[in-house]
């Protein structure tokens, strides 16, 4: 991985970035993680980093598309509804059977979906066209040379390439590879990431709470999107608010991560901002202030001998989901090999006003919906934007991009919203 560049050299960067000079600088340092070969079912969802091609013809041999008799069509050629062909059944040729069958004029052989076509065969008749005989069939249609006949290499000539590098191993591309004999496939592994919640506040969710604590929301979020994203992620609750406990936290997950998030720690002036201070020391991690609403103070960098790259995302929740969804998600999906890093987009009509900060892009919690006349509109989700509040959050269906120059929105405004599927990448 060539990571450990910082957007800047110095270690607090005081200027106010824009989101998209931030993003760009943050993407540039990252690379997409080293192919490894992994077995089919630990591929899913992987982005291809070979190209999967059918070492052997596939089907590899003739066979019967549909239940039926393996005739010859010349035998069949008069058969019609008032004159129906009667041939004796000499055998039966189920799908798998791997035995030599040969087909004798004027004879039929029983025949299975799937199943070997027998020698000097060159024709399947469906039983939907004969009388069902098991000693003699009564055939009434008439079938043609090739007729429900699989041919050897109609699906993919030996060598065909069935799947090109990029591609995502979803369920159909897995069911390709496993068809083409492949038990395992490279691509880029998803990325380790170990999501580290620090403040003296916080307690596990499960135990008791004393007045002056809360309960670590922000690991068990950003562990499951980031997980949403595409990656492993493991989580690290509750490390101190004490300088000298975050490197050794820290440099204890480096051994399994990919990429480490923290969250907290990291406001512009408080006195007890842990993270900041353990890493502002380390020099190689920069600290941001980004033009966006919420989720001003950034940090991105790296640690470790392998240069690890590192987030710290704010540690009210709010801010922290949308830092994640800005930053975090793009960068896990380019390590992923996604070619798409993005959100999509939607334009939406407002259907409400509400304030924005000047110089700042904000990122509002919508609820997308359908107009009765067909146009997609948005409202806040939840009674409350407040950074702190997770109810509206959990409402939230996009993030409604207000652009900076724009203080308020009015009802009406078309805005560009970042869908936030549910699915999973
Ligand atoms: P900080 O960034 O550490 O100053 O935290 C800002 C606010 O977010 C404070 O109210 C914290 O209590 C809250 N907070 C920090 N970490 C978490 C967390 N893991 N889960 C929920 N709230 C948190
Ligand atoms: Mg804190």
């Amino acid at each position: 991985m060539t990571s450990g560049a910082t957007p800047d050299a110095t270690a607090v960067d005081s200027s106010l970035s824009s989101v998209e000079a931030y993003r760009t600088a943050i993407l540039a340092a990252i690379a997409p993680l080293a192919p490894a070969s992994l077995e089919l079912a630990a591929a899913e969802g992987c982005v291809l980093a070979e190209d999967v091609t059918a070492a052997v013809a596939l089907p590899s041999f003739d066979n019967s598309g549909m239940d039926g008799y393996a005739v010859r069509a010349a035998d069949v050629a008069g058969a019609a509804e008032d004159s129906p062909v009667s041939l004796p059944v000499t055998g039966e040729v189920a799908a798998g059977d791997i035995g030599a069958h040969r087909l004798a004029p004027g004879t039929a052989i029983r025949i299975m979906t799937g199943a070997q076509l027998p020698a000097e065969a060159d024709a399947v008749v469906p039983v939907e066209w004969t009388d069902g005989g098991a000693a003699r069939v009564a055939i009434r249609r008439a079938a043609e040379h090739g007729n429900a006949v699989r041919y050897a290499g109609g699906d993919a000539t030996e060598g065909e390439t069935l799947l090109t590098a990029g591609t995502r191993m979803r369920p159909m591309q897995i069911a390709v590879a496993a068809s083409a004999g492949r038990s395992a496939v490279t691509v880029r592994p998803r990325p380790r990431v170990v999501v580290l919640s620090t403040g003296d506040e916080l307690t596990e969710p499960g135990s008791p709470l004393v007045p002056g604590r809360i309960w670590d929301s922000n690991s068990y979020m950003i562990a499951a999107a980031a997980r949403e994203a595409g990656a492993i992620a493991y989580r690290r609750s509750g490390v101190p608010d004490d300088p000298k406990g975050v490197l050794p936290a820290l440099e204890e997950q480096l051994a399994h991560a990919d990429l480490l998030i923290t969250t907290g720690g990291v406001s512009m002036g408080g006195e007890h901002d842990a993270v900041k201070a353990a890493l502002r020391e380390l020099g190689t991690v920069t600290f941001r202030k980004v033009a966006m609403q919420p989720g001003m103070p950034q940090g991105f960098g790296s640690v470790g001998e392998d240069h690890t790259p590192i987030f710290t995302l704010p540690g009210n929740p709010v801010s922290s989901f949308v830092s994640f969804e800005m930053f975090v998600r793009p960068v896990i999906r380019k390590m992923a090999g996604h070619a798409a890093l993005f959100r999509r987009s939607e334009t939406a009509r407002a259907l409400e006003s509400w304030k924005a900060p000047p110089g700042k892009v904000q990122l509002a919690r919508g609820e997308l919906g359908t107009a009765e006349d067909g146009e997609r509109v948005v409202r806040l989700a939840g009674p409350s934007q407040g950074s702190y509040v997770l109810g509206g959050l959990a409402q939230a269906t996009c993030l409604v991009v207000v652009p900076e120059q724009v203080t308020k929105v009015e009802v009406g405004d078309q805005l560009r919203c970042l869908v936030l599927d549910r699915r999973r990448r």
